[in-house]
């Protein structure tokens, strides 16, 4: 017997859209080898590995992943396989599967090339079924008529639902190791980032987010050894990537964290792997964070995710947060350490307006988060805010959109077929009209540009040592388009055109859409179904000294505006533009401004953190300084660009998920 277990990705510009292992089918076939010996298993991340394998041998079981990102890929997959072999079983599993006994009933009488769905925890569910259909040789109908309900498995039987209860795996240790099966060797050679797990489930019940789920609140923990054992197999296998991913929802929270932690800090100092580490941070217990944060020496970015802070919102979407004093705590840590803390939030939600997500943003920016960014709402299939009752509730107006970078044109056992996936996003809502969800976005662009990256941490801690508010500088930048070179003025209109562009009012008039073969060919040219986010900003980076002139001019009109620019502070200002920018000029840009002579101490002046006070500024000195990329750095960014591309949607990757500070040059100064 034969299956294949795939958890797909679309690639762009050769690229994958997802970039890590394909951790969860390992795990499936690592618990399915063990309890069904005689069972062969392959696992495909690559569509064009897996047609290649269906083209070879047509499996008796072919088993997708169905998330949000890598659905219509796995149908289209689904669907063309049963064509050619209608024996073929098909089996679909995760998470984005709508919850109710009627929704289902229509999406497994939409979707008839699946043969069976497999929801909640994967394992048990795969293996009972399997076993299930060896006992009766394979025949479908015969399964479906002779069985009771399998748990976590549900199927149409003349055209009626069959569904099992939902169960979860009470020891996941029982679960063998996928790394150090070997299941995942292969998977070492290419460009995906290792992601490990030592936790199922959270215990929080966010309305928004698959993992709210009742079903999901106990936390399932795999071994300490487990883990370690995991670190070393990955650390001993991993070339030219420099990152982990820990797949928890809430790493830190728990003290066992803590132990893994240490673990991780091991094999960095054995292997020099992880350079850096990823994780979604508990949303409880922030001082644990930190100690998490500690222990691994700062190649964990932490942060919150609050996704808003106004009590309304978070009662309505039955989120809890931690308070904005334990967030101080972050900020105090991220400024001590030279490290970045985020800040999270969701635009849209239910009860969110102009005026809570300004006041939202205000918090993040003011209170010093240097990475604070706001998403667009997306109506997850099967989420409770994506419930009948919550649409009506609060009024969403929604359009649905060609998810940024999630389509392609494949060969699929002889036939090209087109596929994109598409997503259902909030654009406005019972207290926010789709105007002040525009001005919103506007606003995110902003923070992210000019807050995010930490392009500008200089002249903002400027401002921040004058006692000015950096939300209300950017306010002021946001009105103040006089401000702007013409370059910088169209990336802003073009931002605004892209987020409202190519939406859709219904699911029907987008899949329409996306049937035109010219549609995807456009899509794949870069031409449409852009992330505006991360291209606009890339487009920034790319002209950063024409961003620089807009900000540094802002920062002595702001100040001026408040009658705080004295001639000193505009030399300085003027200085510490080109030092600056010399420093964080892109690598393609590397023979520019390279040496350059200054009359004030940057030195100091960066031993303070750019918090000088006006004295330190009285008597100039004269500096010749130097700057330059260091092999670590170049090594670094070329990884990085193995894993993200070199398109503007690789490079808007790469600056939206880096701290891009690792990026400035060294320098060093000489008195003249
Ligand atoms: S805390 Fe995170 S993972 Fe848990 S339900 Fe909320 S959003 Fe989902």
């Amino acid at each position: 017997m034969i299956a294949y277990i795939s958890d797909l990705t679309h690639i762009s510009d050769t690229i994958a859209t997802s970039r890590i292992f394909p951790l969860a089918p390992a795990y499936i076939a690592s618990y399915a080898k063990k309890k069904i010996p005689n069972l062969t298993v392959e696992i495909f991340k690559y569509a064009d590995d897996l047609n290649q394998a269906l083209v070879r041998e047509m499996p008796d079981f072919l088993c997708m992943s169905n998330y949000s990102w890598n659905f219509n890929l796995s149908y289209a997959f689904a669907q063309r396989a049963k064509q050619i072999n209608p024996k073929l079983i098909v089996i679909l599993g995760g998470p984005n599967f709508p919850t109710s006994f009627s929704e289902r009933t229509n999406f497994m009488r939409e979707y008839d090339s699946i043969d069976f769905y497999i929801y909640g925890e994967g394992e048990e569910g795969f293996v009972s079924l399997v076993r299930k259909l060896m006992d009766v040789e394979l025949d479908v109908s015969q399964a479906k008529i002779d069985s009771d309900p399998l748990d976590n498995c549900c199927y149409l039987s003349n055209n009626r639902l069959i569904t099992g209860v939902e169960k979860r795996i009470r020891d996941v240790n029982i679960i063998p190791n996928p790394y150090t099966t070997g299941i995942l060797d292969d998977f070492f050679d290419k460009p995906l980032i290792p992601i490990f797990e030592t936790a199922r489930g959270c215990p929080f019940s966010c309305t928004f987010c698959y993992s709210g789920h009742e079903s999901l609140n106990r936390i399932g923990r795999f071994s300490l050894e487990t883990t370690i054992e995991t670190l070393e197999y990955i650390a001993k296998r991993v070339s030219n990537i420099d990152e982990l991913i820990c797949a928890d929802l809430n790493f830190g929270m728990f003290k066992q964290d803590l132990q893994v932690c240490e673990a991780i800090a091991k094999i960095q100092k054995e292997y020099g792997y992880p350079k850096r580490f990823s994780a979604y941070a508990g949303k409880n217990k922030p001082e644990r964070v930190i100690k998490a944060v500690e222990i691994l020496g700062g190649s964990w970015g932490m942060g919150s995710a609050m996704q808003s802070t106004d009590p309304d919102v978070l009662e309505a979407i039955k989120r809890q947060n931690i308070s904005s004093d334990k967030l101080l705590g972050f900020v105090d840590y991220a400024k001590l350490n030279d490290s970045t803390a985020y800040f999270e939030l969701i635009l849209g939600l239910p009860l969110d307006s102009k005026k809570k997500h300004y006041e939202s943003m205000r918090l993040g920016v003011d209170t010093g988060l240097n990475n604070s960014k706001s998403y667009q709402l997306t109506l997850l299939l099967g989420t409770e805010i994506a419930s009948q009752e919550s649409r009506v509730k609060y009024e969403y107006v929604t359009k649905w959109r060609v998810m940024p970078r999630c389509f392609g044109i494949y060969q699929i056992l002889e036939k090209t077929i087109n596929v994109a996936e598409t997503e259902e996003i909030v654009i406005g809502n019972s207290t926010m009209s789709t105007e002040d969800y525009l001005d919103c976005r506007m606003l995110d662009f902003f923070v992210d540009v000019f807050i995010n990256s930490n392009w500008f941490r200089e002249p903002i801690a400027l401002i921040q040592k004058l006692g000015f508010s950096v939300f209300d500088f950017l306010l002021f930048l946001k009105s103040s388009p006089n401000l702007y070179d013409e370059t910088l003025y169209d990336i802003f209109l073009q931002f605004k055109h892209l987020t409202m562009s190519d939406l859709f009012d219904s699911k029907g008039d987008i899949d329409q859409f996306i049937s035109d073969a010219d549609i995807i060919n456009l899509h794949i040219d870069g031409n449409r179904g852009i992330n505006e986010m991360n291209e606009c900003k890339a487009l920034c980076y790319k002209n950063i000294d024409i961003v620089f002139d807009t900000v540094y001019t802002g920062v002595i009109s702001f100040l001026e505006e408040k009658e705080s620019c004295t001639e000193e502070i505009t030399n300085y200002i003027q200085e510490l533009k080109v030092f600056s920018l010399m420093r964080k000029l892109p690598f393609d840009q590397e023979k520019r401004l390279m040496q350059r002579n200054f009359e004030y101490n940057f030195k100091k002046i960066e031993e303070k953190k750019y918090f000088i006070d006006l004295s330190d500024l009285e008597i100039p000195e004269s500096f010749t300084t130097k700057v330059w990329h260091d092999k670590k750095q170049e090594n670094e960014f070329s990884n990085l660009v193995r894993i993200y591309g070199d398109s503007l949607a690789g490079l808007g990757k790469i600056i939206q998920t880096q701290d891009m500070s690792r990026f400035e040059r060294k320098f060093e100064q000489f008195p003249r």
